[in-house]
């Protein structure tokens, strides 16, 4: 049967990388997905899932509006849903992928950042951390060499910022994926 994926990490682990990869190996074997990214990630142009490793690809946009039941419980031909900046979901969406894989039979395999600059879950992560029927962490090292678990917001000096707005509008917040100590630390 089908299932909801979840594959977090902190920023630059390969997410993207990883989604077009999967993507790569459904279509090779002669399946059809289908890409989605948030609107709101605008860091490489709209509709866009890009690899920091070079590759890119189209990709439909969702907004918290995005029915994801509408789209795709009447049959699509696609074999596989597959979700970039998936913390972005609105928790209804989660349960509209839950739904599908297990009353429709179609995969949903959601990449995306665990918590914010702030160390707070994002909607959607906390959804799907409750709802996947299978959950990974994509591991990326901090500059210590630690595991990098955080996302830290940083000035153009490079210092932690700690108040804003969750996602910042225009996407040009910057910020490194730290370990736990060094985001305490900084
Ligand atoms: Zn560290």
């Amino acid at each position: 049967m089908a299932k909801l994926y979840f594959r977090y990490a902190a920023m630059n682990a390969g997410k993207s990388t990883a989604l077009l990869q999967v993507a790569h190996n459904y279509e090779e074997r002669g399946h059809q997905v289908r890409l989605f990214t948030a609107l709101v990630d605008d860091r490489y142009g709209l509709g866009n899932i890009t690899s920091r490793l070079g590759p890119k690809r189209a990709a439909e946009l969702f907004t918290p509006e995005t029915d994801f039941l509408e789209l795709f419980a009447a049959g699509s031909g696609i074999s596989c849903i597959l979700i970039d900046e998936a913390q972005f979901l609105q928790k209804a969406q989660v349960w509209a992928l839950h739904e599908l894989a297990h009353m429709h039979n179609l995969p949903a395999i959601c990449y995306g950042l665990r918590t914010d600059f702030q160390g707070e879950l994002f909607t959607g992560s906390a959804s799907l951390l409750a709802l996947a029927d299978e959950i990974d962490e994509m591991k990326t090292i901090c500059d210590c060499g630690r595991k990098a678990t955080m996302n830290m917001r940083v000035d153009a000096n490079q210092r932690k910022v700690t108040e804003g707005a969750q996602v910042e509008i225009g996407g040009n917040a910057r910020y490194r994926a730290v370990c736990g100590r060094c985001f305490r630390q900084a």
